[in-house]
């Protein structure tokens, strides 16, 4: 992804909907709304993947948690102790998918969103499977149903992304971006409004 891309990608954001390279957190700074995305801009195609990702949990994102910091979302990570005769040493709390699946839906989302780049969809799935990968930290990964296995896990992760992938059109994706930029730019006009 050349810096012509990197341009053409800016077109999907506004003055009150942006991002900046290197920042780890996306939140409303200074009267806009910074996604973070983690990449860095002297390695911009997986700088994009991390991007798209972030952007995907905007569209996925309720309403109410648009401008709240990273979404309102707070994944436990896995906490890993040396095992012992008694247990695994991998304490996973609490018993649900909700975290992995919402993943699921966002990475399907940003596949989407990575074509209507002109990302090819051979580098679409590589960049899902590297996020499929980096779910492992996530403490639900080991409530995902009666399977034992990582490569087993991934397999129930990549069934999700392919129904979402149904669900999402690159058409609702659009749409649903854009009405989100939309209801952001209220809010934080709002809110500006309030403090004068
Ligand atoms: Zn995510």
């Amino acid at each position: 992804m050349d810096s012509a891309s990197i341009r053409i990608w800016k077109e999907w954001f506004t003055r009150r909907v942006d991002f900046a390279w290197g920042i780890d957190k996306t939140r409303v700074v200074e009267g806009r709304l910074m996604l973070g995305a983690w990449g860095h801009d002297d390695n911009p195609a997986s700088a994009i993947g991390f991007l798209a990702h972030e952007m995907a949990h905007l569209v996925e994102i309720d309403d109410r948690r648009a401008t709240v910091d990273n979404f309102g979302l707070r994944y436990k990570r896995v906490m890993r102790l040396p095992p012992t005769r008694y247990s695994t040493g991998i304490y996973a709390d609490p018993m649900t998918t909700q975290g992995v699946e919402r993943e699921c839906r966002v990475i399907a989302i940003s596949m989407r969103i990575l074509g209507a780049i002109g990302w090819s969809e051979h580098a679409q799935h590589e960049d899902s499977e590297r996020t499929i990968h980096a779910l492992r930290i996530l403490m639900d990964w080991y409530n995902i149903p009666s399977r034992r296995n990582d490569e087993a896990r991934r397999e129930w992760c990549r069934k999700k992304v392919a129904r979402a992938l149904q669900q999402w059109s690159v058409e609702r994706v659009r749409a649903e971006w854009w009405r989100k930029v939309v209801l952001v730019t209220k809010r934080l006009e709002r809110a500006e409004r309030r403090v004068r």
